[in-house]
């Protein structure tokens, strides 16, 4: 039985409005987006905000399943990223499966699947169901998503997360859909359920007027203005992600860090010292996470179509895969700048809590840090 009553008070209320750096000139309605009344609507007004695009119904096919007519990955890729798909995701709520590094599992879940920003390195373009299919997408069921993360909530007895931002940016679409106006107060009313939305977004106006009981920790990827310049496009800037924090400080939301990937470019230290030291006196954190390079073949591949082969990821990275099958940088190099991030962030901050992401454990026994494993971005 699917509670409707959130989806009721604000979904048909909400004018969705275009999405920055976005703007699909396909949009595809695929199976089950006509399951409600509910869903009709939001799929009609978040196509007449986009006038120009092509829109094709393909009721017939699940969400996963649009093809794109290209056989060029980055063709296919910068397709995708012009083409929004419409469906529905019946396992939108998920359990992690991490194995062979530090990290600990979780509870996730997908309103939303991939993302219209461009960054050189994005992990998640090489992964198997974006390789195939790397279109953005928005789930229109998510009253039924909310039911299921209800079902799980009903059971705890600590609090817990649910992580939005695994599988896609967790605000970038936003203002199409309005869905942090149902989730948000839908985390307030839980009572160990912790909402963590990681974005680079800096849409926050949906957030600023909403109860949040603190129950939504609200999570911004950064790297300096001279990596994101070089490495991320089509993305606001750094600085305006810092702007869109401090609003969101002063409406009460735990706010949190997470630098990454953290890329040693020349000079690497003066860049993220005086970075990491504007970000710590200018907004006032609850924790950090720094993490590397941690990726897969597929996403390499496509990160060296977009910089060519002699970049300076590339370049330093492993030629082993470690244990979790990923691609990192040799562990003596990212021991280095940890060490040097880490003595920075506590000179300036002693008590701020500091993760590691994506890490493996001989990381944090040369750093000293084994009680910090587990306490990073996707814990409450
Ligand atoms: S914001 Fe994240 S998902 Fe989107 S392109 Fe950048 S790295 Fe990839």
């Amino acid at each position: 039985m699917i509670d409707m009553s959130l989806f009721e008070k604000f979904g048909p209320g909400y004018q969705p409005v275009p999405a920055p750096y976005f703007n699909p000139d396909t949009i595809i309605i695929t199976r089950g987006s006509y399951q409600t009344p509910q869903q009709c609507n939001l799929a009609e007004a978040i196509c007449s905000v986009y006038p120009k695009a092509r829109i094709i119904e393909k009721l017939d096919r699940p969400h996963n399943r649009v093809q794109l007519d290209s056989p060029d990955h980055l063709e296919l890729h910068y397709a995708g990223k012009k083409t929004l798909v419409l469906g529905i995701h019946k396992s939108a709520l998920r359990y992690s499966d991490e194995d062979g590094n530090t990290c600990p599992n979780y509870w996730h879940f997908s309103p939303y699947g991939f993302c219209p920003y461009d960054c050189q390195y994005c992990y998640l373009a090489g992964t198997p169901g974006v390789k195939y299919s790397p279109t953005v997408k928005i789930f229109l069921n998510l009253p039924e998503i909310l039911n299921q993360i209800g079902r799980v909530a009903s059971q705890l007895t600590a609090p817990t997360a649910f992580y939005l931002g695994k599988l896609q940016d967790g605000l970038a679409l936003d203002s199409l859909t309005g869905y942090s106006r149902i989730i948000i107060p839908f985390f307030a009313r839980q009572r160990y359920a912790r909402l963590i939305l990681l974005t680079k977004s800096v849409n926050v106006e949906n957030l600023l007027d909403l109860d949040h009981k603190q129950n939504t920790i609200l999570s911004w990827s950064l790297n300096p203005p001279e990596v994101s310049s070089a490495f991320e496009q089509n993305v606001p800037s750094p600085d305006e992600r810092i702007t869109a924090m401090q609003k969101c400080v002063e409406a009460g939301y735990p706010i949190r860090a997470v630098i990454m990937p953290i890329i040693p470019l020349e000079g690497w230290q003066k860049i993220y010292s005086n970075f990491i030291g504007n970000l710590l006196e200018s907004t006032p954190l609850k924790r950090i996470t720094l993490g590397q390079i941690c990726s897969y073949s597929a996403a390499l591949k496509l990160t060296e179509r977009k910089l060519g082969k002699n970049n300076p990821i590339s370049n330093r990275l492993e030629k082993v895969k470690s244990n979790d099958g990923r691609v990192r940088f040799p562990l003596k190099l990212r021991i280095d700048i940890y060490r040097y991030l880490i003595d920075k962030i506590k000179k300036l901050k002693p008590e701020l809590r500091i993760g590691l992401c994506m890490e493996e454990h001989d990381t944090f026994k040369a750093l000293n840090m084994e009680s910090a494993i587990g306490c990073c971005n996707c814990v409450p």
